[in-house]
């Protein structure tokens, strides 16, 4: 085995704990994602480090899948004990380059439009993990990001692989034994596909074309979770999943409805959309878009414009 695995704990997060991977290099070590900016994250760190006999000052790369807080906000913290080159897939940080504020107002206006009743748009955006963890993000973007280009041949033994979808530079990283898979495939879960505010991004459109990137007969070892025994089996489970979710959405539009109102009639794992707290009811609403989005695409529903946007349903086609 040439890398180790610590894991970090989420506090306040539901997932309960983030995979953070040591691999060796020519003049150091590198680490696959970072953790959450907290406190117990950051000790966790450490003695992890120093657990293998690493010091902090030892790390000299840093590889992050993406940059949701859970994988990438202890980077300033890093930075602080040691000094490694950052590395973070091309095109990653294009949709959060504008200010908090516009951000915030251009995702509320965006569920909005789709059906969100108002206090649901507005309460998610003082949840969102880029409000609660708003200080280690803004020394997130100071940080000179290295950014890694699709089969792009890395330090330590990496070679990157571009997997847009989950986020819309979400980056694996293919290592001798298998592939760090960051959030683009878990073992037990399947990844949030949402709408971005990035014109011309279809995230699961983007999505299917990368799983079919990592379908290999290979182990995979994942952000969350524990390790998958071959990428094939799983990456066909989650196609199977989004191509079921299509068919569903497909047959729940017998009326033109909004983004919001699918939600609300999709099977959701997690139990009755209506019981959802609003974080996840956000989750749902984003996952129903980004579906809508890639039928849209197919020509198979169109959008019909107006103060809220209705979704109806153009042919009798099936979505496979
Ligand atoms: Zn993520």
């Amino acid at each position: 085995m040439t890398f180790s695995r610590l894991r970090l704990p989420l506090p306040g997060m539901e997932l309960g704990h983030v995979n953070v991977y040591v691999v060796k290099c020519s003049d150091g070590y590198g680490l696959i994602d970072i953790g959450l900016a907290t406190y117990e994250a950051a000790l966790s760190l450490l003695r992890g480090l120093k657990a293998l006999g690493i010091k902090p000052s030892d790390v000299t790369k840093v590889y992050v899948t993406h940059y949701h807080a859970d994988h990438i906000t202890l980077a300033q913290f890093l930075a602080e004990v040691a000094s490694p080159d950052f590395h973070i897939g091309e095109g990653e940080l294009r949709h959060v380059a504008s200010s908090f504020e516009e951000l915030a107002k251009m995702y509320a206006e965006e569920y909005k439009k789709h059906g969100a009743p108002a206090d649901v748009a507005e309460a998610f955006l003082k949840i969102h993990p880029m409000s609660r963890y708003r200080k280690a993000f803004e020394d997130v973007w100071k940080i000179s990001w290295r950014q890694v280009r699709d089969g792009e041949k890395l330090d330590c033994g990496l070679k990157a692989v571009s997997t847009p979808g989950h986020t819309p530079g979400h980056t694996v990283y293919v290592i001798e034994e298998g592939v760090f898979t960051g959030d683009h495939v878990l073992p037990r879960i399947t990844p949030n596909i949402s709408w971005y505010p990035l014109p011309g991004f279809n995230p699961l459109k983007e999505y299917l074309n990368s799983l079919g990137k990592i379908r290999i007969d290979t182990r995979g070892f994942p952000a969350h979770g524990e390790e998958i025994a071959n990428l094939t089996t799983r990456v066909d489970e989650l196609l199977k999943h989004h191509h079921e979710r299509l068919e569903e959405v497909l047959s729940v539009l017998s009326v033109p409805m909004t983004t919001y109102e699918v939600a609300k009639k999709i099977t959701w794992d997690a139990g009755p959309f209506d019981q959802f707290d609003v974080y996840n009811k956000i989750f749902a609403i984003g996952e129903a878009y980004s579906h809508l989005m890639y039928l849209e695409d197919v020509g198979l529903v169109e959008k019909i414009d107006g103060e809220v946007i209705r979704w109806r349903r153009v042919s009798r086609r099936t979505a496979v």
